[in-house]
């Protein structure tokens, strides 16, 4: 078995859709700001899962060599970085995430997005939330960060 770990931060953009975990959060007044969605939770466990595997990170495989990805969302990234786990024979056993930040709030929508992205990596997928108690990055309001750990076994 191998462990990876993956982090990703954004920064919050008026006018862009706010998209967590999977999940849209339409009563959001700003949104993440990025060369896709912007979703940190999905990104990060891409890395994580990437990071296990020995296969890179998000922007070794997914790129400007592959500008198709722009746009994508997070869970089309984690289905498509799982299929490149299962093609370098690995096996994912699960994926913990830790968003970071004030806003939005994810604790009501926690099931939700365990299912989403549990669905989109065909294991489990679990969400916590913290804040960073007013500072830096995140405490100041100025973005989102997640951190991520992954657990893959290979054969
Ligand atoms: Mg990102």
């Amino acid at each position: 078995m191998r462990v990876g770990l993956g982090t990703d931060v954004h920064a919050y953009a008026a006018g862009v859709p706010m998209m967590l975990a999977g999940l849209s959060f339409p009563d959001e007044s700003v949104g993440l700001a990025g060369h896709s969605d912007g979703d940190v939770a999905a990104h990060a466990a891409c890395d994580a899962l990437l990071s296990a595997a020995g296969l890179g990170d998000l922007g070794s495989n997914f790129g400007t060599s592959r500008p198709e990805w722009s746009g994508a969302s997070g869970a089309a990234f984690l289905t498509e970085t799982v299929s490149l786990l299962n093609s370098a024979g690995f096996r994912v056993l699960n994926v913990a995430v830790q968003v970071i930040g004030n806003r939005p709030r994810l604790a009501e929508r926690r099931g939700e997005a365990e299912a989403v992205l549990s669905a989109a990596v065909g294991a489990p997928v679990s969400i916590s939330a913290t804040t960073t108690d007013g500072l830096g990055l995140t405490g100041r309001g100025e973005g989102l960060a997640a951190i991520a750990t992954a657990l893959v076994s290979e054969g």
